[in-house]
């Protein structure tokens, strides 16, 4: 039976709208109050994750066979939406955990499923997931960093130029080339756990918006995995992120912003209706101009919404096919062979579509809010500012129009060129 809370008109069912509900009421009663102070310390939000994880949605990703809940990434875009109008911050940083879950789903085995999905389930473990370098920046596909198998295992020494939850995470993904003899998108994906003493966070988070998410460079020093530490086979990293793990970060990446300007929007109704001039004795809502502003506000946000569900549900459809392919090496030809898949297409647009709506509606709700709002502290002030990180979160919105735009014209993509074995 559809569940009477979507506002898109995707036929949700009744889980859905209980999952939709539960992190309503998370985000509320716990990651709300909280957000104004996360913000203003740039302290991480433990308080507020515990809440998330105590409420059973950190491991919402893992699928059913594992003892996960086994939902896809419509419901997780319906509970991050929810998280991130409570508290952005608290909503990246399980946007970045639940960016890992898909390809932890797909590959654990053996002591890999007590060692690190057990934990994910329980709302024990908190995870990230570390890919940029330095030396590409925003070109995600590219990793300079590898892997030296030893007969210990594996050393790694990888140095991540940002990863939200730096310090923090009780785990993080770090893909790697999987030797020093392979080409940049030959990948190797590794699960370090957080406690590991040669992990080393780099000086302290100060940014402009999403103030809460320690996401600071990272130096994986030295840290020696055993080889159950790398998930699947030593090259499966870069069709594995293309096919599990862009899904669940790009829908993410895009609901975390689409919570952005929804807050914006109500917190910018609700200012509107409050302020009355003393001469005219009207409130704001009274003025035209002011009147305009919402409903343009409205419309962006519903397009926003619409756009994130329709490209959830896309996803939990290729992730069947994905399943069904039940090979490395087929998932790997699929994923390098056909770039000009309409859905890789949806799936990149997604993020810079999004993010110039969550830009618009919390521009405008800042100018219906006055010089009220460019005050420190007022809830809009901080949302323009987390809103601010879309656009440059890799691939940056630059990077995705250039790759959409070559998509559809049939120009080869620039990891395409990149040298294999
Ligand atoms: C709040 C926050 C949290 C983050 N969390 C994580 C995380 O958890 N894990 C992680 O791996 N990374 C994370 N990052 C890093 C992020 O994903 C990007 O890798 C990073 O922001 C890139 O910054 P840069 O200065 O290296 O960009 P550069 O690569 O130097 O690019 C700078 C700008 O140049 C332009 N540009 C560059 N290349 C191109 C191109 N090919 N085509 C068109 N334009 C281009 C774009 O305008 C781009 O914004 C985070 C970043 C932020 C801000």
């Amino acid at each position: 039976m559809p569940d009477a809370l979507n506002l898109t008109g995707i036929a949700l069912t009744v889980e859905q709208g209980k999952w939709k509900r539960l992190a309503k009421s998370v985000a509320q009663k716990s990651l709300a109050p909280n957000a104004a102070q996360v913000d203003q310390e740039g302290s991480y939000p433990r308080e507020s994750l515990k809440a998330v994880a105590d409420a059973g949605l950190m491991g919402l990703l893992i699928p059913k066979h594992l003892g996960g809940p086994g939902e896809g990434i419509l419901t997780y875009a319906m509970v991050l939406e929810e998280l991130a109008q409570g508290c952005a911050s608290t909503a990246m940083v399980v946007c970045m955990h639940m960016s890992t879950l898909p390809m932890i789903g797909a590959l654990a085995q053996g002591s890999q499923i007590e060692a690190f999905v057990k934990p994910i389930i329980e709302g024990r473990w908190i995870g990230a997931l570390s890919m940029s370098e330095p030396g590409s920046g925003n070109r995600l596909w590219h990793m300079d960093s590898f892997a030296q198998k030893n007969d210990k295992g594996y050393l790694i020494d990888s140095f991540k130029s940002f990863c939200t939850s730096c310090g923090q995470a009780d785990f993080y993904v770090v893909p790697v080339r999987a030797d020093d003899k392979v080409g940049p998108n030959e990948l190797s994906l590794f699960v370090i756990e957080g406690k590991d003493p040669n992990i080393l966070p780099i000086g302290k988070w100060d940014g402009m918006g999403l103030r809460g998410n320690c996401s600071m460079p990272i130096h994986f020093k030295g840290c020696q995995v055993p080889e159950e530490a790398r998930l699947g086979s030593p090259t499966c990293g870069f069709s594995m992120l293309f096919a599990y793990s862009l899904p669940a970060y790009q829908v993410g990446l895009a609901t975390v912003y689409l919570g952005i300007a929804q807050a914006a929007y109500d917190a910018a109704v609700a200012h509107v209706k409050k302020r009355i001039h003393s001469d005219t004795k009207q409130s704001l809502a009274q003025v035209e101009t002011v009147q305009r502003y919402i409903a343009e506000m409205k419309m962006r946000v519903d397009e926003a919404r619409c756009m994130v569900y329709r490209v959830a549900q896309m996803s939990d459809n290729a992730t069947v096919l994905f399943n069904e392919l039940n090979s490395a090496d087929l998932l790997d030809e699929v994923i390098r062979e056909n770039p000009d898949d309409p859905y890789f297409i949806e799936l990149a647009q997604l993020k810079f579509a999004v993010n110039e709506i969550a830009m618009e509606v919390t521009g405008k709700a800042f100018q219906v809010c006055g010089g009220t709002a460019y005050k420190r502290g007022h809830p809009v002030e901080r949302l323009v500012r987390d809103a601010r990180a879309g656009s440059v979160m890799a691939p940056s919105d630059d990077s995705l129009k250039l790759i959409v735009g070559r998509q559809i014209l049939g120009i080869p993509q620039p990891w395409d060129g990149e040298q294999r074995r």
